[in-house]
């Protein structure tokens, strides 16, 4: 019903929330070798807003969470991050608005809006050494279902993220590094391999 829908989507968000803020100093220096060193402390003070207002969410609909979080980091999450994350969750909120307890092919039609418009905004495509990287090839797996495509999808974008290390970066401050980021997977990819790791043991329990 419409209580565990909720109930699964915020013990969801709460183990996302644990595995971004225990990555934080591994982002950190890593974006600190091919960014600006701000990933990890940028994601970790979104974790902690939505951490905050969580108990609020409990009474509203995975659309609504979702929106909710959109809003959230794009008021509190500075940065590239802040803004791509903003737009991915609006989307996906907007996907399943009206769907009280979403079914596994709605959530990957969300998944699906979001990283999209992750895609338009970021003006970026599998390859330009991004979080679509992970994300992409995550999304992929999700919708092709079966009773472990979330554990797929984290492994798919667990390895996306690895192989972003053999990339030349085409898009965001990386780019400026050129081929002095190669050897080093990019911060952002990674940071979704963490939680979207941590979102899918979960709820696979
Ligand atoms: P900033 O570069 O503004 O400090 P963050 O450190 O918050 O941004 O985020 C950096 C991450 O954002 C990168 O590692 C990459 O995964 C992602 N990113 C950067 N630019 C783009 C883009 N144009 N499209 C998609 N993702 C991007
Ligand atoms: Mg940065
Ligand atoms: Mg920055």
């Amino acid at each position: 019903g419409d209580a565990e829908a909720a109930r699964r989507t915020i013990d969801a968000i709460l183990a996302a929330l644990a595995a971004v803020e225990a990555a934080e100093p591994a982002l950190t220096a890593n974006d600190r070798e091919v960014g600006d060193g701000d990933l990890g402390i940028n994601l970790a003070r979104g974790a902690a807003a939505i951490r905050a207002e969580i108990e609020g969410y409990r009474t509203l609909s995975p659309a609504a969470i979702l929106a909710r979080m959109s809003a959230t980091l794009r008021r509190v999450v500075g940065g590239t991050s802040g803004a791509l994350y903003a737009v991915m969750l609006l989307r996906a909120g907007a996907a399943l608005d009206g769907i009280a307890a979403p079914a596994k092919a709605d959530w990957a039609h969300a998944a699906r809006a979001g990283v999209d418009a992750v895609a338009a905004l970021g003006d970026a495509k599998l390859g330009d050494r991004t979080m679509l990287d992970a994300l992409l090839p995550a999304v992929e797996r999700l919708e092709a279902g079966g009773s472990d495509a979330l554990a797929r999808g984290a492994r798919a974008a667990r390895e996306g993220a690895e192989a972003t290390a053999g990339l030349r970066p085409r898009r965001g401050r990386s780019s400026y590094l050129g081929d002095r980021a190669v050897g080093r997977p990019d911060p952002g990819a990674e940071a979704v391999a963490v939680w979207l790791g941590a979102v899918a043991d979960t709820l696979a329990k």
